[in-house]
C-alpha cells in the first residue's frame, strides 16, 4: 500500500504545532487521525475541524508518561478504523536550562516524556504491527541531538536515545515494517512556552526571526508516509535556510 489515502495514523502531540500541523495534513489527503494529547478540549476541537471538512478523526486523552494510555490510543485506532499503519510519536517538552541550575524534575520528564513516552508507543504499537505485518513508527527528534549547544544537552539527549532506539528498531524490524525519525530545527510552536523565563526569550527570539511553519515538518512526515511499503525513508531534517 502506498500513498496516505485510507491509512489509520495515530499522532502523540496532537493538541498543538506540529503534532496538530501534522494531523490537519494527513486528513485532508485521506488518512483518518487518531489524535492524543492530554487537552481533550483542543482534541475534541481538532478533530471537530477535521470532521467539518470531510475528514475522520478520533481522539483520547493521552498522557505518553502513562502507558496504559498508548495502550488505549492503539486500542482506539484499532477498535475504530480496523487497523494502524502508523503511529506518530511527537509528543515532546524542551524545558531547556543549564546544568548548574539542577532542574531536576524538569530532567525527569523529559525524560519521562520524551523517551519512555516514545518507548511506550513501541510496546503499544510494535505487537499489533507484527500482527498485521505492517506498520510505520515516525519519531520526532530534533536538530537539538545534531548540533549540540549549551542549555539543551538534557533535551538533546533524550532526542539522540531515540535517534538511537528508532535504529535498533529499523534494524530489528525486518522487512515488514518501516521507522523514520523526523529532526525538526526552529519551529514556530508552543514549545518555548514551558521554558525559564531566564532562557526563554533567546528561544522565542530565534523562533519569531527564523521559525518555520509546523506545516513545514507536517509535509515531511507526509512524504515518509506515502513511499510504497519497500521505501523506509529512515532520516529527515527540516530546518530553516537561516539556522546556523
Ligand atoms: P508544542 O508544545 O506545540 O507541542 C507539544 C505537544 O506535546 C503538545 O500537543 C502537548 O500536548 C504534547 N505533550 C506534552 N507532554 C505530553 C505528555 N506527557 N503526554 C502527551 N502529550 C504531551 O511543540 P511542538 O509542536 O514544537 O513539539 C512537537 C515535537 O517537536 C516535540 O517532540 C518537540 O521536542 C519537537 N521539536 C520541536 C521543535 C520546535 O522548534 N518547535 C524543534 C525540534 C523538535 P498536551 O499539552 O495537550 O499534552
Amino acid at each position: 500500500m502506498s500513498g496516505i489515502e485510507g491509512k489509520v495514523v495515530a499522532i502523540t502531540g496532537a493538541s498543538s504545532g506540529i503534532g496538530e500541523a501534522t494531523a490537519l495534513l494527513l486528513a485532508e489527503r485521506g488518512a483518518r487521525v487518531v489524535l492524543g494529547a492530554r487537552r481533550p478540549e483542543r482534541l475534541a476541537a481538532l478533530a471537530a475541524r477535521i470532521e467539518e471538512a470531510g475528514g475522520q478523526a478520533a481522539w483520547s486523552r493521552t498522557d505518553v508518561t502513562r502507558r496504559a494510555d498508548l495502550s488505549d490510543l492503539v486500542t482506539l485506532a484499532c477498535d475504530r478504523y480496523g487497523k494502524l499503519d502508523v503511529l506518530v510519536s511527537n509528543a515532546g517538552v524542551g524545558l531547556i536550562s543549564p546544568l548548574d541550575d539542577l532542574r531536576v524534575e524538569d530532567w525527569e520528564e523529559m525524560i519521562d516524556v520524551n523517551v519512555k513516552g516514545v518507548l511506550y508507543g513501541i510496546a503499544a504499537a510494535l505487537p499489533v504491527f507484527r500482527a498485521q505485518g505492517f506498520g510505520h513508527f515516525v519519531n520526532t527528534v530534533s536538530t537539538a541531538g545534531l548540533r549540540i549547544v549549551p542549555l539543551q544537552s538534557v533535551y538533546a539527549a533524550t532526542k539522540n536515545a531515540v535517534r538511537t532506539l528508532s535504529e535498533g528498531l529499523r534494524q530489528e524490524a525486518g522487512d515488514s515494517l518501516r521507522v523514520t525519525v523526523v529532526s525538526p530545527g526552529f519551529v514556530r510552536t508552543e514549545f518555548a512556552e514551558r521554558i525559564d523565563p531566564s532562557v526563554k526569550a533567546r528561544i522565542v527570539d530565534k523562533m519569531d526571526a527564523m521559525g518555520l511553519s509546523p506545516d513545514a515538518v507536517a509535509r515531511a512526515i507526509a512524504f515518509a508516509i506515502e513511499q510504497p511499503d519497500g521505501v523506509d525513508v529512515g532520516d529527515i531534517v527540516v530546518r530553516p535556510t537561516a539556522q546556523d
